[in-house]
């Protein structure tokens, strides 16, 4: 192991962050090692997922922390990126809990709802005393969201909602609901849906082999009657559904590094330690060269993302740079994970060594939020003005 820590940050990153920023990377990051990093594997094994965590990620400033007002702490682009990252080097569901909470319920209340929508929920959300989910992908409309079948009928003073969402992080668990839905005209419309509402039912998918910690579930809505101040009022269509899973996709690119961070520190570890052929893994060429794009990539990444959430705080439009990090920095974590895997042998494939699980939760990471090759195609169409879907 060199003494010298400069290899570890060869781009100087770190000299990049402000105080507030270091400072919010370190409390996360201790919090994420004392606190999820013990259990993370038996709550693994178990499917276990501890509602009161919501509390404890509120109480660190964790959730809805970009939102202005209604008691978040207000940090910027990056330290929500860092964030990401920090929990995501223990476990993608546990960045995944930040990222809905934040990115898919707390920002479309904050920038479509009504003041009294953000007065009654954006406090709770933030403190974690609730906890919402984000309802867009169905059985049959997953690539192509707008092939979704639920639908809103506009009565005098009420709303009437049928359909059914499928794979919807914390639909079993959740408080609240925001739910996408078409009417006759294909308009898109959002719904914020209280749990105890009548006609709504959840179930849990309970076969999953990736992101087992976090809740994953259906929703069955059947003649949900909601009244007209449920509508989320100030949305534009399908560019809201976009601005959402933009903010999303910004916090994967970063937590995606986190997972393969984790994985190339261990299996560095790991092969500086392990004698086979008389002398350490780490001696020979060929462990040496993985080592070294293992680090060259995350490194690029990071400073992508850097650059991206930098840009962001300025008021800069990322969506195209969002597609091409979110794409780019899960296939490259995905590589990495893969690759420490195979300089484990078979000791790689042990729980408590982790990289399995940061291998599988990867899966399910590249195909949420936008598919590789979805965000291939949104890519190439900015490039040819040609839209290939
Ligand atoms: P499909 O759309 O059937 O795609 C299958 C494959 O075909 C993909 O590789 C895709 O890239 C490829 N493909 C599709 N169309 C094309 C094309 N035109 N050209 C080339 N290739 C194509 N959704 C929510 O709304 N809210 C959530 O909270 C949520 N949480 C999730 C949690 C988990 C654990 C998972 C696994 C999913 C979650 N999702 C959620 C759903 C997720 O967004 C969808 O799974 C995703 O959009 C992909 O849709 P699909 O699974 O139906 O795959």
């Amino acid at each position: 192991m060199n003494s010298n820590n400069q290899w570890l940050d060869p781009l100087y990153l770190n000299s990049f962050l402000d105080e507030e920023e270091k400072l919010i990377r370190e409390n996360t990051k201790n919090y994420c090692q004392k606190n999820l990093l013990p259990n993370v594997v038996k709550n693994n094994r178990n499917y276990y997922f501890d509602k009161d965590l919501y509390k404890d990620l509120g109480k660190m400033g964790l959730l809805g922390s970009t939102v202005k007002g209604y008691g978040s702490p207000e940090i910027n682009k990056v330290s929500y990126g860092l964030i990401a990252f920090e929990l995501e080097s223990i476990d993608s569901s546990y960045r995944s809990a930040v990222s809905v909470q934040t990115s898919l319920v707390c920002h479309p209340i904050e920038n479509f709802g009504s003041e009294e929508q953000k007065e009654d929920y954006l406090p709770d959300l933030i403190k974690g005393n609730l906890i919402g989910c984000f309802g867009l992908t169905e059985s049959e409309a997953g690539s192509d969201p707008s092939s979704m079948k639920t639908n809103f009928v506009e009565h005098e003073d009420h709303y009437i909602i049928n359909g059914s969402k499928n794979w919807i992080t914390n639909a079993p668990i959740a408080d609240i609901f925001l739910i996408w839905a078409l009417n006759e005209k294909k308009d898109i419309r959002l719904f914020l849906i209280p749990k105890n509402t009548k006609g709504i039912k959840t179930s849990v998918i309970e076969n999953k082999t990736s992101l087992k910690i976090s809740p994953t579930g259906q929703i069955i809505l059947e003649n949900v009657k909601i009244p007209k101040e449920n509508i989320i009022p100030n949305t534009s269509g399908w560019k809201s559904v976009y601005s959402c899973l933009n903010n999303a996709r910004y916090g994967i690119a970063w937590g995606v590094l986190g997972s393969a961070n984790s994985c190339w520190q261990i299996s560095k570890d790991y092969t500086e330690n392990r004698i086979m052929f008389k002398k350490p893994l780490a001696k020979n060429q060929l462990i040496q060269k993985k080592l070294a794009i293992m680090q060259t990539e995350i490194s690029l990444g990071l400073s992508a993302c850097l650059h991206a959430g930098r840009s962001m705080d300025k008021g800069k439009d990322l969506k195209i740079a969002i597609s091409m990090l979110k794409r780019n920095n899960c296939k490259k974590s995905i590589e990495i994970v893969r690759e420490s895997r195979d300089m484990m042998g078979a000791n790689g494939l042990l729980e408590e060594y982790h990289i399995m699980r940061h291998l599988v939760n990867l899966e399910t990471v590249k195909t949420y939020e936008g598919a590789e090759d979805i965000h291939a195609l949104v890519l190439g169409k900015f490039q040819t003005n040609m839209d290939s879907f």
